[in-house]
């Protein structure tokens, strides 16, 4: 078993959905902005929390996410850094507290929040997560997006087409991909992390068939010189993807067939059915033994 203190460790630091006990454990004032170009018009902002996407020229900035408030400052900072345009728009990935913490800042510094109708719901209801030890309270009105949609935008802004689109529930079910075409650049919010397993928020409606789909859609789009930013770690390409992928449809795999055999939770754990793939992948928050957990508790479910 794990014990009971590590399971809210990898739950706050991971989910950043108790965004008060990251805070309290991290020291924001430390955290230092690094912004990497990726292409013309296009930056990477990392930070603490998820990865920030930057399209800013001619017509004004778009962010994609916008990590914990209490960065607010140093983001705005950074973003001017790279190009001295005003904040337009945000776009969240989803609704997870590291990625939209900076919501009311960024729209009090004139960005209209846009997401997808699940992020709005969920961060008007709050949650009460109990497999990830999580209580998040219902958001401030300012914090929420405006613009929600269902399934696809676009978003015409400094010479590009960008296409936020909706995947089928993957890391939450208010999942979405931000691809801009022209630049050959996409972001996937956390439906990709580029050095560690997956956190699947089942209680956020969340699915490994949604992950193994979402990387699918996207590998489809896109080609070798294509930038791919994940929700965690740092930028990576299609052949980073396609094994991230592989992974996921390998131990998906794996796990299905201890739940065939009827193993219990505790002998799926100690099967170790990750094994092959924990050396490239288990090493970061989301440990092998949970990520079995969490595989386990959906795939029994939806044998039921
Ligand atoms: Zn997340």
């Amino acid at each position: 078993m794990i014990p009971r203190r590590m399971w809210v460790l990898v739950s706050a630091v991971l989910l950043g959905g108790i965004a008060a006990v990251v805070v309290a454990q991290q020291d924001m004032s430390k955290v230092e902005i690094k912004t990497e170009k990726l292409a013309d018009g296009i930056w990477v902002l990392y930070g603490a929390g998820g990865n920030i996407g930057l399209c800013s020229g001619p017509d004004g900035a778009l962010m994609i996410d916008d990590q914990y408030a209490q960065l607010s400052d140093k983001l705005l900072t950074a973003m001017k850094a790279a190009n001295d345009a005003p904040l337009r728009w945000v776009v969240n990935t989803h609704w997870h507290g590291d990625h939209v913490g900076g919501n009311e800042a960024m729209a009090a510094a004139g960005a209209t929040l846009i997401a997808h109708d699940r992020v709005r719901e969920r961060m008007m209801e709050g949650q009460d997560n109990k497999f990830f030890q999580r209580k998040v309270d219902p958001a401030p009105a300012k914090a929420l997006p405006i613009v929600t949609f269902s399934d696809t935008t676009e978003l015409h802004v400094n010479g590009e087409d960008a296409v936020a689109f909706h995947v089928p529930p993957a890391h939450t079910d208010g999942d979405v991909v931000v691809w801009f075409p022209k630049a050959n650049v996409v972001h996937m919010g956390d439906t990709y992390l580029s050095s560690m397993y997956p956190i699947i928020d089942l209680e956020s409606g969340g699915s490994i068939n949604g992950l193994v789909a979402a990387s699918e859609s996207v590998l489809k789009r896109i080609d070798d010189q294509t930038k791919v930013i994940p929700g965690h770690g740092t930028v990576s390409d299609k052949a980073g993807l396609q094994k991230w992928h592989d992974m996921l449809v390998g131990t998906r795999a794996a796990v299905a067939k201890l739940v065939k055999e009827k193993k219990t939770l505790d002998q799926a754990v100690a099967a170790k059915p990750t094994a092959p793939w924990d050396d490239v992948w288990g090493k970061g928050f989301m440990k092998p033994d949970l990520y079995t957990k969490v595989l386990y508790t959906e795939l029994s479910a939806a044998k039921k």
